[in-house]
């Protein structure tokens, strides 16, 4: 499966990190980590930046991360245009930073850096995946 079944808009189907589709499927939100050197890349990444390795291997990001900062954005790109307002946020779990939508079941007035947060996977009435942050 490529990224056709990703998100709202169709990004390029054929991508070396297509996987990530397969993970959402199971319910997982994967991380990309360089088996050469170690580094953690989210999105995920088919070549590590940092040694120029292309030895990886996709892992669930498990676990309670921590809201590092958060947006509301109330005008949306093209293809958005029906969710605003939708939060957008950056968490981080274990060194790890993860971009994403904060889940509308989260009340506005609860968002604080330093919140805990995990991710969810989320499949959209169209059968779309995605994935966003839920309280903890
Ligand atoms: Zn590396």
């Amino acid at each position: 499966m490529g990224f056709e079944k990703f998100g709202r808009i169709s990004f390029t189907a054929q991508t070396k990190v297509a996987a990530f589709v397969d993970h959402l499927e199971r319910g997982e939100v994967v991380a990309s980590r360089c088996t050469q050197c170690g580094a953690r890349y989210f999105p995920p990444r088919a070549d590590c930046y940092r040694c120029l390795s292309d030895k990886v291997v996709l892992e669930p990001i498990q676990g309670t991360g921590r809201l590092v900062s958060f947006t509301t954005a109330n005008y949306a790109p093209t293809g958005f245009e029906a969710d605003v307002p939708y939060t957008l946020a950056m968490a981080e779990f274990d060194g790890l930073k993860v971009f994403g939508r904060m889940s509308k079941e989260v009340p506005e007035q609860e968002l604080a850096v330093g919140l805990p947060v995990r991710l969810k996977v989320v499949r959209m009435p169209d059968g779309q995946l995605s994935y966003e942050f839920v309280k903890a």
